[in-house]
């Protein structure tokens, strides 16, 4: 696994404040941290964890690389940074399902899942 530097962050932070500005999350307050992943974990490259009511939320960025090292770009970077985005834009809708309905984790992750990829497909490929 390769390791991140502190450059890599800063440039993963400004790609998730260009989304942000897309999409409008003014009354958010997005806070980033760098971490180390236990590695106990399943390890992702990057999450949210949210505060809906509070409009907070907190997005970690994974201070190794952890797919192939040939995925390793920029252009890669800015995807992970615009999914994480739109976790957060999504977010509500997990709390409240969790709340009220009877369904798991995994399938409201799943479903958070498949809208994230119709974004990445249409908003994240055509932009420029
Ligand atoms: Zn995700």
């Amino acid at each position: 696994m390769k390791k991140l530097l502190k450059s890599d962050f800063e440039y993963f932070k400004t790609c998730c404040e260009k989304w942000a500005d897309f999409f409008g999350l003014k009354s958010w307050c997005i806070s980033y941290i760098w971490e180390e992943q236990d590695a106990l974990e399943e390890s992702s490259q990057a999450w949210v964890i949210a505060d809906y009511l509070n409009h907070m939320a907190t997005i970690y960025f994974n201070k190794e690389w952890i797919d192939d090292e040939s995925l390793f770009t920029k252009k890669n970077i800015d995807f992970i940074a615009f999914h994480e985005i739109c976790e957060v834009i999504l977010y509500r809708l997990g709390d409240l399902a969790l709340d009220r309905f009877n369904v798991t984790e995994d399938s409201l992750l799943q479903a958070r899942h498949e809208i994230c990829h119709i974004l990445e497909n249409s908003i994240f490929a055509t932009y420029k």
